[in-house]
């Protein structure tokens, strides 16, 4: 009988080879969040293993309105904008743009639309990371407060390892150097809230694309 494939062996890096050619920052993005895709999986695989049962599933999505302090480097937010402004098709791109437009600070995540990630090929890490287990949770629900036990951990030696990848962007090339600045973890210095950045000119960029291309679907 053929075995299902854990989770962990179906991650794929993701891939936009024109896209990547055009944008160096992206191959290191891809590569960094292919390496935390894996990460997770492989810890999800492993809580599966004890018989824990993974909560998380396609259309869930009261964690993106709960949270209001999400994490986000600027090399995250170069990427969550190139998607939406040069990827994003379709109806959502319009509801988004909107959203963006209007977005004040304590509002559901600006990217939330029609009950899903209309980033979700790009959305940071910490959204990638936040995994629970046993049940979904309830609305207004932040399950790292009502039941701790049941939210993932960090997977902490993945996401040194993707910074390790991502530093070039930041101006720092050399691996000792790099290694240092993992070490001391003063990367995190660049860390902004994504609920505190100015999305209006995403909105704007978006805008200004629509109109050169009369055709967006
Ligand atoms: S973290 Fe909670 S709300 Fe978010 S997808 Fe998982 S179960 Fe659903
Ligand atoms: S970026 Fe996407 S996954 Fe993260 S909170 Fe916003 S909608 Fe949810």
């Amino acid at each position: 009988m053929k075995k299902n494939k854990s989770v962990s062996e179906k991650v794929k890096r993701l891939s936009f080879p024109e896209d990547e050619k055009k944008h160096s920052w992206l191959g290191l993005l891809l590569e960094g969040y292919y390496i935390v895709d894996k990460g997770i999986s492989r810890a999800i695989d492993s809580e599966q293993k004890k018989g824990r049962k993974p909560a998380c599933f396609k259309g869930c999505s009261h964690c993106c309105s709960t949270h209001k302090d999400i994490p986000i480097y600027p090399l995250e937010m170069a990427g969550v904008s190139w998607y939406a402004a040069e990827k994003l098709k379709g109806p959502g791109r319009e509801t988004l743009k909107n959203q963006l437009a209007i977005f004040r600070k304590n509002d559901t995540c600006p990217f939330l639309v029609e009950g899903a990630c209309a980033v979700h090929p790009m959305r940071p890490m910490a959204c990638r990371q936040f995994n629970v287990f046993g049940s979904p949770c309830g609305e207004g629900e932040d399950p790292y407060y009502s039941r701790r036990e049941d939210v993932m951990e960090p997977v902490k030696k993945h996401v040194d390892q993707a910074f390790f990848v991502m530093l070039p962007f930041y101006g720092v090339d050399r691996g000792p150097e790099r290694i240092k600045i993992i070490e001391t973890g003063d990367f995190h210095r660049l860390v902004k809230e994504l609920h505190a950045c100015n999305w209006k000119e995403l909105a704007e960029r978006m805008e200004r694309l629509d109109r050169k291309k009369p055709d967006t679907c």
